[in-house]
């Protein structure tokens, strides 16, 4: 503690570039602490579904459960732990990824519409289970952004317009190109944001319901992983919602000249 403070205090008069220093060493600081917050966060996250778990097979184990039937329902809710799990870890890998290795090249792009359209093929049988329709529109638009990248963007704000809606119920994507820029709208109409969540669902896992998101699925790591992907490429997102009525998540990125 007295080294620390020694040191503070002849930081304190140091010169401009020492200070300059403190700074990016205090960034560094800042850093660490939100890395080491995600990692308590993860660990917490991890715990739950082996928690579970391991009350299964303990119950398993003592041949306490007897009846076949029993013993399938408990085989399959092991399943569904072990499928949380992986989906978790897998968030959490991409999410390192974005930090680490993604750097975007000069010449990425992507045609929006078409990329919706992989998008779209690939939600089919949760939209069709959902009752929900899902359309893509507007104009056929490149931006400069790498095509694996915004599948996982589209992917992701797809799937929660379809995950938080209502049967019967529409998602629809749009692209509109202006300025050099292109807007990508996915709008839905669901269940809605509460206002005061609407800033908190980019947090890393933050959720508005942890009751229905147990039932519903996902990590609480998807709007998070949406404004990595839209700030590495220098694009701004922004999200309008009403509930009971729907949301709406524009994202701006740079287009293809
Ligand atoms: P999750 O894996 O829980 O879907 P996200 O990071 O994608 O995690 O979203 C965070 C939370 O924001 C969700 O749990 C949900 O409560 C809310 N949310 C996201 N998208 C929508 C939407 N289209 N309609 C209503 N709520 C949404």
């Amino acid at each position: 503690l007295m080294l620390v403070l020694a040191r503070k205090l002849a930081d304190r008069t140091a010169q401009p570039l020492e200070q300059k220093e403190e700074e990016l060493e205090q960034e560094g600081e800042k850093l660490q602490t939100v890395r080491s917050e995600f990692a308590a966060n993860v660990s917490h996250e991890l715990k739950t579904p082996l928690t579970s778990i391991k009350g299964f097979t303990d119950m398993m184990s003592s041949g306490m459960v007897k009846d076949p039937e029993d013993q399938k329902r408990f085989i399959t809710m092991i399943g569904v732990e072990v499928d949380r799990l992986i989906e978790l870890i897998n968030d959490v890998l991409k999410i390192s990824e974005l930090e680490s290795v993604v750097i975007p090249q000069s010449d990425d792009r992507a045609n929006v519409l078409s990329v919706a359209e992989e998008c779209r093929a690939a939600l089919g049988q949760m939209a069709e289970a959902a009752k929900i329709s899902v359309n893509l529109s507007g104009d056929n638009a490149e931006v400069a952004v790498a095509p694996g990248r915004l599948r996982e963007l589209l992917t992701n704000l797809m799937e929660n317009g379809i995950k938080y809606n209502e049967p019967g119920g529409r998602v629809d994507v749009q692209a509109a190109q202006r300025d050099g820029k292109v807007a990508i709208t996915v709008s839905d109409t669901g269940i809605g944001i509460p206002k005061e969540s609407r800033e908190r669902v980019f947090e890393r896992f933050y959720r508005v319901d942890k009751g229905r998101a147990r039932k519903t699925g996902g990590t609480g790591l998807g709007l998070s992983i949406v404004k990595h992907i839209v700030l590495l490429y220098g694009g701004s997102i922004s999200l309008k919602s009403e509930p009971g009525k729907g949301t709406e998540i524009t994202v701006l990125f740079p287009a293809v000249r």
